[in-house]
Formats: structure tokens, C-alpha cells, sequence
């Protein structure tokens, strides 16, 4: 055998290993969902501290806090929280590194290499921080931001191999009623880690709202 013949199924079978062992971990099972870019709902960022900078090793759910009304603009109260955060908070970009609007939709927040901002009291260092538009102490979630919440931190979980007890709702980390008793119901019932696990071993996972809790909200968010 020539030295470039054997050079060459080396090389081959390097490869094969290394793809080989990819397949093995699962990569590549979890598809990156489709994200409305900062520069298509039309951010104004300042510019954030490089101390600022973190390695994502957890990832929190909350939700808006605020009740959705039918007729919003979803594009317009990322636009309008990213003001209001730069106003009156010093924050340079929006708190959280995505928002889930009541149709699924999902918008680039902040980005996902620096810390979020807070509110209450804890180390948001570390945290990546999912949103999703709408008050579920007041009004129920959607499926579609259901199925959105689900895809979105099975990728984010395979792409920064976070493991599953590291994702929690805002209530996990501080003293608050956020991610709201609608959405919290699923992290309480494991149903929300089931569906977010069979996404990331590629099964077809059915995401299935509960029925109303006894005592919670009835009515669902408008989708628009
Ligand atoms: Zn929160």
C-alpha cells in the first residue's frame, strides 16, 4: 500500500468515528427551531459589558407577567420591552435570550452568550432565559407556545448539553409566582421534561394541554 493510500484510510476511518460517535450522542437529532431574528422584529441594542459574558449551564421558563390581549403585535412588545428595559432598568438588550409569542412564533432576545437580567433575587449567570408572552396565573397557554417551549430548549439543552434537572421555571430559582400556575402545572406533572427528553431521542412527541386546573385560569390566550 502507497503511504497516501494509507494516509487516506486513516483519515477515512477517523471520520467515521468521529460522525460515528456523534450519531451515538444523539447530536444532530434535535433541528434548530425557526427564530425571528433580531434584526427582523427590529432590535436596538445597546451594547452589553464583556464581563457580562457566561457558559450556559441552565436554562429558566417564565412568562411575561403580563396579560395577553387579542390584537397585539407580538414584534411591537419585544420592541417595546427592550425600550422599557433600557429606560428604566440600565438593561442594554431585553432580559430574557428568547420570547415565545402566542401563535409559537419564537424571537431572538438577548444574546444567548451573556447573562440575562432580573427582577427578583439570583444568580443569573448561567441561565438562559425562555419567555413566553401572556400571564398563566390569569390566562391559559397555547399549544402552539406549548410545542414552541418544548423544541426550543430540546435544542438548546443538546446544543449547550445541558442536563435536564438544569432546567427549571423562574419559581425554582427566586421567590415569584413566574412561570404562573398554568404553565408551572407541566414542570409539576413531568409532562413538560417527557416531551422535552422524546424530543431530544427523536420520537414524534404529541404535546397535549392538560384541562383547566380547579381554581385556575379558563380562558386561553388569544393567538393574536
Ligand atoms: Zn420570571
Amino acid at each position: 500500500m502507497r503511504i497516501e493510500d494509507l494516509m487516506r484510510l486513516i483519515c477515512m476511518l477517523v471520520l467515521v468515528g468521529v460522525c460515528g460517535g456523534a450519531w451515538a450522542d444523539g447530536a444532530g437529532v434535535v433541528a434548530k427551531p425557526a427564530i425571528v431574528s433580531a434584526e427582523e422584529w427590529g432590535s436596538k441594542p445597546e451594547a452589553i459589558p464583556a464581563e457580562r459574558k457566561h457558559v450556559p449551564k441552565y436554562i429558566t421558563i417564565h412568562h411575561a407577567g403580563v396579560v395577553y390581549k387579542a390584537g397585539t403585535d407580538p414584534a411591537k412588545s419585544v420592541r417595546d420591552l427592550q425600550a422599557y428595559g433600557q429606560k428604566e432598568k440600565h438593561w442594554p438588550d431585553l432580559p430574557y435570550h428568547f420570547l415565545i409569542a402566542p401563535d409559537g412564533r419564537i424571537f431572538a432576545g438577548r444574546p444567548v452568550e451573556y447573562e440575562p437580567e432580573t427582577n427578583t433575587t439570583y444568580k443569573t449567570r448561567g441561565h438562559i432565559g425562555v419567555e413566553l408572552m401572556g400571564n398563566f396565573e390569569e390566562q391559559r397557554p397555547s399549544r402552539e407556545q406549548l410545542e414552541s417551549v418544548v423544541k426550543l430548549v430540546a435544542w438548546l439543552a443538546t446544543e449547550y448539553k445541558i442536563e435536564m434537572k438544569d432546567v427549571g421555571g423562574h419559581k425554582d430559582r427566586a421567590e415569584t409566582q413566574c412561570p404562573g400556575k398554568d404553565f408551572y402545572r407541566y414542570f409539576q406533572d413531568g409532562q413538560l421534561m417527557g416531551w422535552i427528553k422524546g424530543t431530544m431521542e427523536g420520537k414524534a412527541v404529541r404535546v397535549e394541554p392538560g384541562p383547566a386546573l380547579a381554581g385556575g385560569p379558563v380562558e386561553e390566550i388569544p393567538r393574536k
